[in-house]
C-alpha cells in the first residue's frame, strides 16, 4: 500500500470517527433526557406515559445497544489508525493477507479479510442460542 493510499484511508477513518462521535453524543443526550423525564415523576403525563412505556424501554435498550456498538467501532477505528501509523494497515489481523480494497473503502476500520470475518461470524453464531423463541412458541 502506497503512502497515498494510507493517507486516503486515514482520512476515511478520521471522518468515520467524527461520525461515530457525533452519533454517540446524540444517543447520550437522548438517553439522558429520557432518564431525567422518568426520574422527575411527572404525574400529569403519567397515563400517557404508561401507554408508552413499552416502546420507551425498547427505545432505550436500542440506543444503549447502539452506544455499545459505537464504542466498539470507535475502538476499532483507533486500532486501524495505529495500523496506518505503523504501515500495517490493510493486512488481515488473523491470516496476514491484504484486505480487499473495496472492503476497506466501505469499512476502513475492518481488521479481518472477508474470509476470516465470515469464519469469526460463524463461530460466534454457533456459540449462541439458535432461536430466541421457546419450543412451544415456534411454528
Ligand atoms: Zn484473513
Amino acid at each position: 500500500m502506497t503512502k497515498k493510499d494510507l493517507d486516503r484511508y486515514k482520512k476515511l477513518l478520521l471522518k468515520k470517527k467524527e461520525e461515530v462521535l457525533r452519533a454517540m453524543k446524540h444517543i447520550e443526550q437522548d438517553t439522558l433526557s429520557q432518564s431525567q423525564r422518568d426520574a422527575s415523576g411527572d404525574l400529569s403525563g403519567y397515563t400517557l406515559h404508561m401507554a408508552d412505556i413499552a416502546t420507551d424501554s425498547y427505545d432505550r435498550e436500542f440506543s444503549l445497544g447502539l452506544a455499545t456498538n459505537a464504542q466498539q467501532i470507535l475502538y476499532e477505528i483507533e486500532e486501524a489508525l495505529k495500523r496506518v501509523q505503523e504501515k500495517h494497515f490493510g493486512d488481515c489481523q488473523t491470516c496476514g493477507k491484504p484486505i480487499n480494497r473495496r472492503r476497506l473503502t466501505a469499512i476502513p476500520y475492518a481488521s479481518l479479510c472477508i474470509e476470516c470475518q465470515s469464519k469469526e461470524e460463524t463461530k460466534r453464531r454457533g456459540a449462541g442460542p439458535s432461536s430466541g423463541l421457546p419450543p412451544e412458541l415456534r411454528g
